[in-house]
């Protein structure tokens, strides 16, 4: 386990409780791994530990940091974290480490949301949005429109500031262009971003079937996670299990449902078929699974109940290891009829899960969601800053055409004030006008030593 500290305390505090075994200092012990001794006084402890230091300013929060490297043991965990205490250094609050690297200036507020983005991601698309975050491709694409902003209202105030004098920086034509620019060049980022949000909703892939006819052994095999435990006893899956499915670059998530269908009355089972049902309805897709090695009238019959909308489901029959070839051709046949053309696979064996893959992911193609290169995932808060920028922006150019249409007594003051709310969406988005709240809101998001 690693204990982060940083900040004006953190020497006091790991002289106090660790010693290198070659007896060198705090700023000896830059950047490189020490091996050393944590030593608790008051708690009569001693281990072995490893020190890393970081000197201020060239570490992630600015300050002096160092990450102790102790052996796992929550108990240890404990002492050591009172021992600090005691030395008069405070617990962290959630995301206050990467709170301090902003505050140090060494990361702008979008490249901190980055860092949380890319902890909390489950997904390759949230990981290209959040490391898109990390690389400052938002901020660069936001800066340039903020320069230019600031530009084109420094010329304003001039012309403001000489209007007397007759003295013209910038002349209405040229203003009307540069902001027409701006507001395009904002207009295109809002059009093509993707709300972060949607990055966690992966196409649904639902796998239901009798009990037994082999979805969790599916669902292991395709996903290459181990987390159904498969069994021989009708409706063991009591819940519903996901895993992320991966085929290229693409994604989806593969749904293992409770046995829908399994002996009634039966508590347990009543249960998890009734919160099967509720979740059935978000699928995007349902690979109905049917067991060539069982009846097959009951199957389909029972499938049929179900009522699945036909254009958005793919038959599968499983275990044709199993299955002699007359009663593998007597379901085809009644599947084909009900249903559609089905699918035959070996859970077992894996024979025909590409197939099976191949037109799972081609049926979805319309579904998935991936960032293009120039594409932004935004979250809700930087939208709606770069909604206000752009409104402002249109105010500003309506106000210029009332100005060059002598439709107004006033003088090109009235297009300073919005483009000042417009700088000032943009200098909240990259968090150059931050407020104390907006930082809370941001960094309580995040988890503790991050
Ligand atoms: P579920 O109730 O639909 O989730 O079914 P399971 O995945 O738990 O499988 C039930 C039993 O059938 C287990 O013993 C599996 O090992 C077995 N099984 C699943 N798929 C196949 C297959 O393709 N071939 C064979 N021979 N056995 C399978």
């Amino acid at each position: 386990m690693v204990f982060r500290i940083s900040g004006p305390k953190t020497r006091d505090g790991v002289e106090t409780i660790f010693s290198s075994d070659t007896s060198c200092s705090f700023n000896q012990m830059s950047r490189q791994a020490t091996a050393g001794r944590l030593t608790l006084p008051s708690k009569n402890v001693t281990c072995r530990a490893w020190l890393w230091v970081f000197r201020a300013p060239n570490s992630y929060t600015g300050q002096d940091v160092a990450e102790l490297h102790l052996p796992s043991a929550i108990p240890l965990a404990r002492l050591v974290e009172q021992e600090l205490i005691a030395l008069g250094l405070e617990p962290a609050q959630p995301g206050e480490f990467t709170a301090r690297a902003y505050l140090a200036g060494k990361i702008d507020l979008t490249e901190a949301e980055g860092i949380n983005a890319l902890v909390r991601a489950e997904n390759d698309a949230q990981v290209d949005a959040a490391l898109g975050l990390l690389a400052g491709r938002l901020t660069h694409a936001i800066g340039a429109i903020y320069k230019e902003l600031k530009e084109i209202v420094s010329l304003v105030e001039a012309n403001i500031d000489f209007s007397e004098e007759d003295i013209e920086l910038i002349s209405l034509d040229e203003l009307r262009m540069r902001i027409d620019e701006l507001i395009e060049q904002s207009t295109k980022v809002i059009r093509t971003a993707v709300n972060s949000d949607a990055l966690s909703v992966l196409p649904r892939v639902f796998l239901v079937g009798l009990p037994n006819a082999g979805k969790s052994s599916l669902l292991n095999r395709l996903t290459g996670v181990d987390r159904a435990i498969c069994s021989t006893l009708p409706g063991t899956t009591r819940d519903l299990l996901t895993a992320v499915w991966r085929a290229g670059d693409r994604e989806v998530l593969l749904v293992d449902t409770a046995g829908l269908g399994g002996p009634a009355g039966n508590e347990l089972n009543d249960r998890a078929a009734d919160h099967t049902r509720k979740f059935l309805a978000t699928a995007d897709l349902y690979l109905i699974v049917f067991d060539l090695d069982a009846d097959s009238a009951v199957q389909v019959d029972t499938a049929c109940a179900w009522n699945l909308p036909g254009s958005r489901t793919i038959p599968i029959l499983n275990k044709i290891d199993l299955a002699d070839r007359h009663s593998a051709d007597a379901l085809t046949h009644a599947v084909k009829e009900r249903f559609s053309e089905p699918i035959r696979t070996s859970a077992l064996s894996g024979q025909g899960l590409a197939r099976l893959t191949a037109a799972v992911f081609e049926r979805l193609s319309q579904t998935s969601l991936t960032l293009s290169a120039q594409q932004f995932a935004l979250n809700r808060r930087q939208r709606h800053a770069l909604h206000r920028s752009a409104s402002a922006l249109e105010s500003a150019r309506t106000d210029l055409d009332t100005l060059v249409a002598g439709t107004t007594e006033f003088g090109i003051e009235i297009v300073a004030s919005p483009l000042q709310e417009a700088i000032s969406a943009l200098a909240e988005l990259l968090g150059k006008d931050a407020t104390e709240n907006v930082l809370d809101t941001i960094f309580s998001q995040f988890c503790i030593g991050k």
